[in-house]
């Protein structure tokens, strides 16, 4: 571990800013401020493996990574996504079409990478461990003071000091608490079931989701492995007790009811991982920053996986909060709070609108009331048959035109040349 100063007692430790949480949006803050010369303590537990569950990364994302040196290893071993297909099966009065979204309408290569999250997590900690200005603690921090300056406490007794802590720790958040922010949570009555699937029939770099009436169930390519050429991964949103039953079936029950919820699209489907479950919840905080302390990713923000939004988000959250953040002294406590405050602003415009878009998709579903079930088939129907709206929502899906960071506005190689083409 490197010593940051001589002068100090052992057990305190300085930095300029302290990340708090170790997934994946402390570990991608960790490399965004030490890209911008700022030495970082990151300090959490490494993150458990996930079962079976991986994450949609769209352009913004991609371009952050870009820069943070990530995206070659995060393309090499995830799956590119051409296109998103939705699909309404609710059985709901309206006819409604199958609704397409494809990345060569807004001329790119693709919509995004997805990813297993254990494999990003693993790309992003090889990264931050080889910073030298990063110095990873792997540890528990079990207390902080934020009454002067800002102060972690850590469970084997160091005391690390900064001028700034940015919590991601996750929708528990210590920090969050401590500092006295206050949080808004619900619950949905709905669990995701994730894993991994081979199937028979290629899925073409397609996502698909369909729309049921217990939530969606989005198959998201996987790329192939030499035992298995067709692969995705599964995000299955389901009711308590359906969860429970489900989880009880022999695999290869479990295994036909999923190739029949996919219309037998993917023909044979074969369950490749285990399984994970994961209760559905939302949350907003009434601050995204306070004093010395500013919140990133789920510390902030939790809502159901429908669009691929969470740590896309997270990831805006890390960008617009380097951005914020640039050419500020962080010593200088007026720079510092009107730096927050223009974080604040920012995120409580772009967490507010995913989480209520989202929440209103969800309950659109699962709750049948025909004036919704009409609403929800029209938009689809709108969308479907009008280009511009089209071309728009998948713009605001994967770069969103409102105050993109600097760290999303670079386009990628691949993106840049796809763009030139279409120019
Ligand atoms: C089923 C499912 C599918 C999803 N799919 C997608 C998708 O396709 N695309 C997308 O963008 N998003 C998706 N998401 C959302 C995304 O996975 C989450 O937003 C993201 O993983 C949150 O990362 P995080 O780093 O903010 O939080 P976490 O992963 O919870 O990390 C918090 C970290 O902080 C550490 N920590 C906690 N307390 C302390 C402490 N006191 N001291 C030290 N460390 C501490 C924890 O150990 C943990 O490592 C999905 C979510 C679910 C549930």
């Amino acid at each position: 571990m490197r010593q940051e100063t001589t002068a100090t007692p052992v057990e305190e430790q300085s930095a300029d800013i302290i990340v708090a949480g170790a997934g994946s949006t402390g570990l991608a803050a960790a490399l965004a401020f030490a890209k911008a010369g700022v030495r970082v303590k990151l300090i959490g537990r490494i993150p458990p493996p996930l079962p079976g569950r991986t994450v949609a990364l769209f352009e913004a994302s991609l371009r952050f990574l870009d820069q943070l040196g990530a995206l070659d290893r995060v393309r090499a071993l995830g799956c590119r996504i051409e296109a998103i297909r939705m699909i309404d099966d609710t059985d709901q009065l309206l006819p409604v079409p199958e609704l397409a979204l494809r990345a060569s309408e807004v001329g790119l290569p693709a919509l995004g990478v997805n990813i297993s999250n254990d494999e990003l997590v693993g790309v992003l900690l090889d990264l931050a461990r080889s910073c030298s200005l990063i110095d990873f603690i792997d540890a528990e921090i079990v207390d902080y003071d934020f009454s002067d300056r800002a102060v972690a406490f850590l469970r084997d007794g160091q005391r690390i000091v900064a001028r700034l802590i940015v919590a991601a720790d996750g929708r528990t958040s210590r920090a969050r608490s401590v500092a006295g922010i206050d949080v808004k949570e619900w619950t949905y009555p709905q669990v995701a079931l994730t894993m991994m699937l081979r199937h028979e029939f290629p899925h073409n770099f397609q996502s698909t989701e369909y729309h049921t009436r217990s939530g969606p169930f989005t198959l998201v390519p996987l790329p192939a492995t030499d035992a298995a050429p067709h692969r995705s991964s599964l995000v299955w949103l389901m009711n308590v007790d359906d969860a429970r039953r489900r989880l009880a079936k022999p695999r290869e029950e479990l295994e036909f009811e999923i190739e029949d919820y996919a219309k037998s699209e993917f023909g044979l489907m074969k369950i490749d991982s285990d399984i994970g479950q994961f209760r559905m919840g939302g949350m907003q905080v009434s601050q995204h920053a306070r004093g010395r302390l500013a919140l990133a990713g789920e510390t902030c923000h939790v809502f159901p996986p429908i669009g691929a939004q969470g740590l896309n988000l997270s990831l805006r959250d890390v960008a617009d909060l380097e951005d914020c953040l640039a050419s500020v002294d962080l010593a200088n406590d007026r720079e510092l709070s009107r730096a927050l405050a223009r974080y604040d602003r920012h995120r409580r415009a772009d967490i507010g609108f995913r989480t209520h878009g989202v929440d209103i998709l969800n309950r659109s579903l699962i709750i049948p009331y025909l004036p919704v079930d009409l609403f929800r088939g029209a938009s689809f129907i709108a969308v479907a048959a009008l280009g511009p709206l089209r071309r728009a929502i998948i713009r605001e899906g994967i770069l969103p035109h409102l105050a993109l960071p600097r760290l999303m506005r670079q386009p990628t190689a691949a993106s840049e040349m796809a763009l030139r083409r279409t120019a």
